[in-house]
């Protein structure tokens, strides 16, 4: 997801992009929509060919990406831009080498005739070791298996109530609370809450929210007292539905107290790092900050630095095409959220 603060307004955009990690004319720039449209598998030791060492450095890459993206703002001031979310991958697309190089997909030439020995200039690995990790999925605490859906990156134990996710070769605990109180529930999303220093801006507490935000609302006694968090959905959404979510967390402010643990019903699951989270917390604000014109031009010299985070389940109820929390008044399109056993 990418994100600019311009003029006066927050834009944002999806992107998935390929680019050619090897330095070879031959060959296409891009794979275009191919790494989407088709099922990709793992490389295994056994997967037979030559593989081409990637030469290009992923910072060139990403930097490539950031010209990309700054240079279609043309014209208007860009006070802030963020990239969320993002996940690498190096992907291998398959070739044959005759008089010419052949797309092994489509079986199509897609270059001219290639001189004599050229491949012999590429750093080829004839067995190719991929790093290939495995974590058992049991509880470093107390041993039980742990459970979660096949693309949950939090996992929780049942047993201690405890939540880890895999950081490198182990599980590291992951401080795991939920709104209790809600039996009922139908699914329980999950949110990360960030807990940050503001500065540049007075966002300490629930008061200084309702100034930034100008929210219809006259500031009551205590309000000054209640720590203002920042919330951020913690799995993928398209970049507009993500803001607009984080948003409504945000001027909510859920003020019940969250019981530790994981929750008692079935929950969405934790897809997204909180350090990407993270990343989205200053396009939040910019997103929430009124007014825009005036507000808008502050977000250089604000900056946020994340202190603590929790993930917290939230209860919604089923409803006919949305996922409905009706204490917050805030509703999920079904379509969004891509369930596999519900
Ligand atoms: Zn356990």
């Amino acid at each position: 997801m990418q994100y600019g603060c311009v003029g006066q307004e927050v834009q944002q955009r999806f992107v998935d992009v390929t680019q050619q990690a090897v330095d070879a004319p031959y060959f296409p720039m891009t794979l275009g929509v191919r790494a989407q449209a088709m099922k990709l598998s793992f490389v295994a030791p056994d997967t037979q060919g030559h593989f081409l060492a990637p030469d290009l450095p992923v910072r060139t890459v990403l930097q490539h990406q950031e010209d990309v993206f700054q240079s279609s703002f043309s014209g208007a001031k860009v006070y802030h831009h963020a990239h969320v979310g993002e996940t690498l991958s190096l992907i291998y697309a398959p070739f044959y080498i005759d008089s010419c190089a052949v797309d092994a997909v489509l079986n199509r030439p897609v270059s001219d005739p290639l001189p004599e020995g050229v491949m012999d200039g590429f750093a080829v690995s004839e067995t190719f070791h991929w790093p290939l990790r495995f974590v058992p999925a049991l509880c470093p605490s107390c041993g039980w298996d742990l459970s979660g859906e096949r693309n949950a990156l939090v996992l929780s134990c049942t047993n201690c109530n405890r939540a880890w996710q895999p950081v490198g070769a182990a599980l590291k605990p992951v401080p795991v609370m939920f709104l209790p109180g809600h039996e009922t529930a139908d699914l329980y999303v999950p949110f990360w809450r960030i807990a940050a220093d503001v500065t540049g801006l007075a966002l300490s507490s629930y008061a200084d929210l309702v100034r930034v935000a100008n929210l219809p609302k006259v500031v009551q006694k205590g309000w000054d007292k209640i720590p203002c968090y920042f919330w951020s959905p913690a799995f993928r959404l398209s970049p507009k539905a993500f803001l607009s979510l984080s948003i409504q967390m945000n001027l909510t402010q859920p003020q019940e107290n969250p019981a530790a643990g994981n929750p008692p019903g079935s929950c969405y699951p934790a897809t997204l790092p909180v350090k990407e989270a993270a990343e989205a917390l200053k396009i939040s604000l910019a997103g929430m900050m009124k007014p825009a014109e005036t507000r808008m031009p502050m977000l250089p010299q604000i900056s946020i630095r994340p202190t603590r985070f929790a993930l917290v389940y939230i209860p919604f109820q089923s409803g006919h095409q949305e996922w409905l929390q009706p204490e917050y008044h805030i509703a999920i399109n079904k379509n969004l959220l891509t369930l596999t056993d519900h």
